[in-house]
């Protein structure tokens, strides 16, 4: 199957990423979030993200021109029905993405593919829930989407091969790399990386560092570019406490028991940098430790 169009759900900081990138690489996109404010943001982002890589000449003012022509946007969940592919990048929450998922599907073509970027719930579980499970994947970008290399390809126990095949020519077809994960708690990636995040919240927790003395300790001495509480604020703390509750409720380990300080955030409302706040304060000039 040839993909040409394809529908994006969310258009928070993963689904313009994806938008961003499947425009630049020549695909007629159809935007949706159930918020304006956050189709207007979304639009703004790609803009301001497709310029900044024309500054640097990574593509002409004509490619960026023709790449924004390409995205609609619509409020209207229904619509993007048509598609060849839709993927789903809504909020980390398993009930609002079967939702989506049961909206969307007496609207399908027979042969649109489904698709989730969740981080970590189980893409056999979502699947089973539509009419559609062989032509269900995970694809899960990282962020920021239009930087970042690597898209984990999941199957769910029923995804059938041309499914697969299709979506891996996909993102060849994006300039990214595709590693296959099977369908655990958070894949690969999340699997490795979250872990890490909440233990470096346990560490500032029982107070072994600061959130600068933490940071500058994984940068200077362990080459990360990033400190890990700087990196949760970047992915989300609702996203991070999400994705630690799926792998401790989905492996059964206390290992993974997400630290009360990472939910105290979150009660808070400080989300990290797409609220403004959470382990540093991003409201004024500089980032300043919120502990
Ligand atoms: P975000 O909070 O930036 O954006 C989520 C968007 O979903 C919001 O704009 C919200 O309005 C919209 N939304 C909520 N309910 C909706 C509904 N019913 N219909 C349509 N839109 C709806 O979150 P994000 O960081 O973009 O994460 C989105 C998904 O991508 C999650 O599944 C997350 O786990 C996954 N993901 C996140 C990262 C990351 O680093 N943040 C990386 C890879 C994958």
């Amino acid at each position: 199957m040839t993909i040409t169009n394809v529908g994006i759900v969310g258009a928070g900081q993963m689904g313009n990423g994806i938008a961003h990138v499947f425009a630049l690489a020549g695909y007629e996109v159809r935007l949706h979030d159930i918020s304006a404010k956050a189709l207007e943001t979304g639009m703004a982002t790609i803009r301001a993200n497709m310029s900044r890589q024309v500054g640097k000449g990574r593509i002409t003012e004509d490619e960026m021109n023709s790449g924004l022509a390409r995205i609609t946007t619509t409020e209207d969940l229904t619509t993007l029905g048509p598609s060849d592919l839709i993927i789903e990048a809504a909020t980390e929450r398993e009930a609002i993405k079967q939702a989506i998922f049961d909206e969307l599907g007496p609207h399908l073509r027979p042969d649109t593919i489904l698709a989730s970027n969740t981080s970590s719930i189980s893409i056999t579980r979502l699947a089973s829930r539509t009419d559609r499970p062989g032509k269900f994947m995970g694809v899960h970008f990282m962020n920021p989407v239009p930087l970042m290399e690597l898209v984990e390809l999941i199957r769910g126990i029923a995804t059938d091969e041309a499914t697969f095949a299709a979506l891996k020519e996909v993102v060849l077809r994006l300039g990214k790399v595709p590693t296959a994960a099977e369908d655990f708690p958070a894949f690969i990636v999340n699997r490795i990386l979250m872990p890490m995040i909440n233990e470096a919240i346990y560490t500032l927790y029982e107070g072994v560092g600061s959130v600068e003395g933490i940071d500058t300790s994984l940068k200077l001495g362990a080459h990360h570019p990033m400190g890990p509480l700087e990196l949760a604020d970047f992915i989300g703390l609702d996203t991070c406490l999400a994705i630690m509750n799926v792998l401790h409720e989905g492996l059964a380990d206390t290992k993974y028991r997400p630290c009360p300080l990472l939910t105290k955030y979150v009660e808070a409302g400080w989300y990290g940098r797409k609220t403004g706040r959470g382990f540093y304060d991003y409201r004024g000039d500089v980032p300043v430790p919120t502990r």
